[in-house]
């Protein structure tokens, strides 16, 4: 099978756009991780690419990105098709029907948006059949948690008191592997009351499995709050890849 390539390689404008926006961002990151003290346990940077071209994701990866995040399954699946070359690691962000699972754990490394015990039985059916035929390693999962107060789900999310629950499914099915806790700030919120919550939340969870260290927070505008309290994965995409392309 050979697919179009994603991108000629040649040191173009968008490269060259890229490097300085992947550039500023990763100031940023280190700024903040010296201010809150944690050089020695810098947090990982995955770059958003949804909306933008496997071409850009191609790009990214030359400038030495590794980690890249989706919110699609159709468009991730693409893509990572498009790019398996790159032995990229992609990361699963977006709401997750179970009626997906089975094509997502052939291209994602983690899933952060875990919010429900159907996905979670979904998901270990889905990656032991995938580990069966490809002996791909376990998949990395995060419990997505609401911080909206009025939880009405719209950015997504298990209620809090549905944590001890979830990390206890995710901790005994095979082929998955509970990472930690992934949140987004409520709209109009304070980003630090949120990231303080879910950082609560995280140690509840790690009292109980202490090996669920992750917490995935931190997007383009509250990057800085989230190292503060404790952040492990940032989620960048706008800083990074510019407005989003209407799609097409
Ligand atoms: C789009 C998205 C991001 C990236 O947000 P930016 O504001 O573009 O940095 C992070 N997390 C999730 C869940 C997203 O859907």
């Amino acid at each position: 099978m050979t697919a179009p390539a994603a991108w000629d390689g040649r040191d173009d404008d968008r490269l060259a756009e890229l490097r300085v926006r992947l550039a500023a961002v990763r100031r940023r990151i280190d700024a903040a991780t010296a201010g809150a003290g944690r050089q020695e346990a810098p947090p990982e940077l995955i770059v958003v690419t949804k909306f933008h071209s496997a071409g850009d994701v191609a790009r990214l990866a030359a400038l030495g990105v590794a980690d890249v995040g989706e919110n699609r399954d159709q468009e991730a699946a693409d893509k990572a098709a498009r790019l398996a070359e790159l032995r990229l690691r992609w990361h699963f962000i977006g709401q997750l029907q179970s009626n997906k699972a089975k094509s997502v754990v052939k291209y994602a490394h983690a899933v952060h948006s875990v919010d429900r015990a159907q996905l979670v039985t979904a998901l270990a059916k889905a990656v032991v059949t995938e580990q069966g035929r490809t002996g791909r390693e376990d998949l990395e999962c995060f419990i997505q948690v609401s911080l909206d107060d009025d939880a009405d789900g719209h950015r997504g999310g298990a209620v809090p008191a549905a944590v001890p629950e979830l990390g206890e499914l995710l901790a005994t099915a095979a082929g998955l592997r509970l990472a930690g806790v992934m949140a987004v700030a409520p709209l109009g919120g304070s980003p630090d009351a949120a990231f303080e919550k879910l950082a609560g939340i995280s140690a509840g969870l790690r009292a109980e499995y202490p090996q669920a260290t992750a917490i995935s927070a931190g997007m383009s505008q509250d990057l800085e709050a989230a190292i503060r309290f404790g952040a492990t994965h940032l989620r960048i995409g706008a800083d990074i890849l510019g407005p989003r392309p209407a799609v097409g």
